[in-house]
């Protein structure tokens, strides 16, 4: 039995088969905006791994290093403190965000939006034309024009996909990296291979999948009902102002004149008069149209506006509400908790470590000594030299073989020392290790020497 209109999305048709949709390109302020500030992001994203910010890629995830860039930001293993920071300020973004302006993120700044609205949707109207010609190039047998349509639109496509997947690529291996990547793939498999099935991935995507990500695919679509409420901001049709739909010229009609071009526009395929739609991915598409409409009629824009649920029913718009305060309030916390963190952070971390091995050794003056390794981060941008001496306890000694222990910029150093004690003495000591750096560093790490038990009394 056929679903009613209500019961199905528009991009499933009878038997569950796939309804292709030919959006009408549409501009007005709001695409527009959205339209540039997609490609401020798109280039900001693309450009951030092959530019450098204080000698380091803007940004890069460099995993087996250990090490990652954030737009001069270097931050190492032993810093995974900052990541939540960061984390936590995403996840709150999105909730308060959402909270107060519904799904901008949806229309305005998520990849799957900016690449197919501003780069793929483009690209296809350029080589195929509009949506009637396009749907009649696709119903038509095929011929050599349409081979060299859709062949020049693959390779267009490729060509898109394979330079996003290489900038993500980049971001992992860096710029180096993908060069000697594309020189021979096999220099780094992993690296070819996730270029591989990510292209694969996007190509799906442009070719084929494209608003199904949105209606079926992407978790946020789903929970962000629970995380907005009426008052959100959302684009909803004025139903009160539209309603009952009509001829212009009709003295009865409201101000919607049924002219559908919301609905030919709108990249999921869904009528914004029936209410929001979990399929909106709030792309100000019927906004423009219906606002062009208004124009042609002489009547105020706004019919299909930003708007919220409760200010559409009583004219009230509310902002600061419980949970938006909360959201607020916790992103000031994690943005002070980042600031405090980065403020105080230190700019050379010190560990001391016991290599595998006997843990004492007698030296020929009968005294103990225990090898250690101390580990020195040099998180600057310049090179430091640095020396370490027992603080603690009195009578302790240390002999590093490598006097100035020297550590590059953004680097780590491994440096063998000796702690030495006389033999009389407790079988655990505590010993704190001072070392002094360059540009005024000081500071001290501990450890525990060990010295063989003490013999048992009365023992042989
Ligand atoms: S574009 Fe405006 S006038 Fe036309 S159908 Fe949509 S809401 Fe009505
Ligand atoms: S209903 Fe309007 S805002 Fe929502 S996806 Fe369709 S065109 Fe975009």
């Amino acid at each position: 039995m056929p679903l009613a209109d209500d019961d199905t999305v528009a991009t499933i048709g009878d038997g569950g088969r796939r309804v292709w949709l030919y959006p009408l390109k549409v501009w007005g302020r709001y695409v527009t905006a959205r339209t540039l500030f997609g490609w401020a992001l798109f280039a900001v994203l693309l450009i951030a791994p092959w530019i450098d910010v204080g000698g380091h890629p803007a940004m890069m995830f460099d995993i087996p290093r250990r090490r990652f860039y954030l737009w001069g930001l270097t931050l190492f293993a032993t810093d995974a403190n900052y990541l939540l920071f960061l984390f936590g300020s995403f996840i709150f973004s999105v909730f308060l965000f959402t909270a107060l302006l519904g799904r901008v993120w949806c229309g305005w700044a998520c990849p799957q939006t900016v690449f197919l609205e501003g780069i793929i949707r483009p690209i296809e109207q350029l080589i195929e034309g509009p949506p009637s010609q396009r749907k009649r190039l696709d119903a038509a047998p095929w011929t050599v024009s349409k081979i060299w349509k859709k062949g020049l639109k693959l390779a267009a496509f490729l060509v898109v996909a394979g330079a996003i997947s290489t900038t993500v690529v980049a971001y992992f291996i860096g710029r180096e990296g993908i060069f000697e990547a594309q020189a021979d793939p096999f220099s780094h498999p992993v690296a070819t291979s996730i270029f591989i099935a990510l292209t694969a991935v996007l190509m799906f995507d442009f070719t084929w999948f494209r608003e199904q990500v949105c209606i079926v695919a992407c978790p946020y679509g789903r929970f962000q009902s629970v995380l907005m409420d009426a008052d959100s901001l959302t684009i909803a049709y004025d139903t009160g102002r539209g309603e009952p739909r009509g001829k212009p010229r009709d003295p009865n009609a409201g101000d919607c004149i049924d002219c559908k071009k919301c609905v030919q526009v709108c990249p999921t395929g869904i009528d914004i008069r029936k209410g929001v739609q979990m399929e909106c991915i709030n792309c100000t598409a019927c906004i423009d149209a219906c606002d062009s409409i208004m124009d042609k009629l002489g009547r105020e824009r706004g019919l299909i506006r930003y708007t919220s649920e409760n200010a559409l029913a009583t004219g009230q718009v509310r902002l600061l509400r419980p949970r938006v305060i909360l959201y607020a309030l916790v992103l000031v916390a994690i943005g002070t908790g980042f600031a405090t963190a980065l403020t105080l952070r230190q700019p050379v971390e010190i560990a001391m470590t016991r290599p595998p091995g006997e843990p004492f050794t007698v030296r020929p003056d009968g005294r103990l000594q225990n090898l250690m390794r101390l580990r020195i981060a040099n998180k600057g941008a310049e090179p430091r030299t640095f020396t370490a001496s027992v603080a603690a306890p009195e009578g302790g000694d240390l002999f590093a073989p490598v006097a100035e222990m020297t550590v590059g910029p953004d680097a780590v150093g491994q440096f063998p020392v000796l702690l030495i004690r006389n033999a009389a003495g407790p079988q655990r000591t505590p010993f704190v290790i001072r070392v002094r750096g360059d540009g005024g560093f000081e500071g001290t790490v501990e450890a525990t020497f060990i010295a063989p038990p003490p013999a048992a009394e009365g023992g042989e």
